[in-house]
């Protein structure tokens, strides 16, 4: 496994694996690797032959008030796993790499990005699609990962790629979870003990959710989302962002269910926040 910290050599290495008629497999990251982020990983090699990770805590993607300093960063222990998964390059670049005096180009999305987390995160698509765009710009993969965990966020990059001409393919890959159904997260190790007893309100709601809509024929909205509250809410240490049930295509919020539907939320535990989605065909 190479590792690169500045965008030049990441060129000329990839460039000499395009040469060789490599197919270059791309899995963006922000380290603090858990099997979420592996099982994309794992894909990749599945499906391409040069396997680029990128890690990066992008600065531009977190508010004023957001966890960017205390965000986790694992390196070495990053840097151990990926050998393991036996990648061919990981970027790793400085800030000032990505972002350098006098930065002043940014990416946004303008649809996609009004909902769901981009209500409560103003500017966060913003600063991802913004540092997106540059990586798939420096990595030029053919294939590119990403998580439903982020569904919004590769939703918008689907889009961006799509509207911005990319010649690249997004492969959205399901949700890893605890055997207990706690979403995987870097985050998570935030949480106390009983926080993090507390977390399994979001996938326990979204279950009961997916009860009364698959078994109960449920389809009003407003009875769904006030079910998924009363769970989220029995939990004291739990805020709720937002709890919302819209078309998966296009995001917008729905009052009676029909088609493609993603059910999503966003909880404060504690101080960590989580998000958590399911994706029903009703
Ligand atoms: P992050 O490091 O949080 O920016 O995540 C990097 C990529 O891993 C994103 O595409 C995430 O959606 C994906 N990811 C994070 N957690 C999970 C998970 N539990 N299951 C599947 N993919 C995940």
């Amino acid at each position: 496994m190479l590792i690169v910290k500045t965008s030049s050599e990441a060129r000329k290495i990839i460039g000499a694996a395009k040469k060789k008629g490599k197919e270059i497999g791309f899995v963006p990251t922000m380290g603090a690797l858990h099997e979420g982020h592996l099982s994309l990983i794992r894909q990749a090699k599945k499906d391409c032959d040069f396997v680029v990770v990128s890690i990066f805590v992008n600065p531009a993607q977190f508010g004023p008030k957001e966890d960017y300093k205390k965000y986790p960063r694992t390196f070495g222990n990053d840097r151990a796993l990926l050998r393991k998964e036996k990648i061919d390059l990981l970027f790793f670049p400085e800030v000032t790499e990505m972002y350098p005096e006098n930065f002043s180009a940014f990416v946004a999305e303008g649809f996609l990005g009004k909902f769901l987390c981009g209500k409560s995160r103003p500017g966060h698509f913003r600063g991802v699609c913004t540092v997106v765009a540059k990586l798939f710009n420096i990595i030029t993969p053919d294939v590119a990962y990403f998580g439903q965990k982020d569904f919004q966020q590769a939703r918008i990059i689907e889009k961006m790629v799509c509207d911005l001409n990319f010649p690249l393919k997004i492969k959205i890959m399901p949700i890893v979870r605890e055997t207990d159904g706690l979403a995987m997260s870097s985050r998570n190790r935030y949480l106390s003990v009983s926080e993090r007893k507390d977390a399994l309100v979001l996938s326990q709601s979204l279950a009961l959710a997916k009860r009364l809509i698959l078994n109960d024929a449920e389809k009003n909205c407003k009875i769904i989302k006030n079910k998924i509250k009363n769970v989220i809410a029995s939990k004291k240490s739990a805020k709720i962002d937002y709890i919302e049930i819209v078309d998966a295509e296009t995001l917008i919020p729905m009052a009676q269910l029909g088609g493609t539907v993603l059910i999503a939320v966003a909880v404060h535990i504690g101080k960590v926040r989580l998000i958590d989605n399911i994706v029903l065909k009703v």
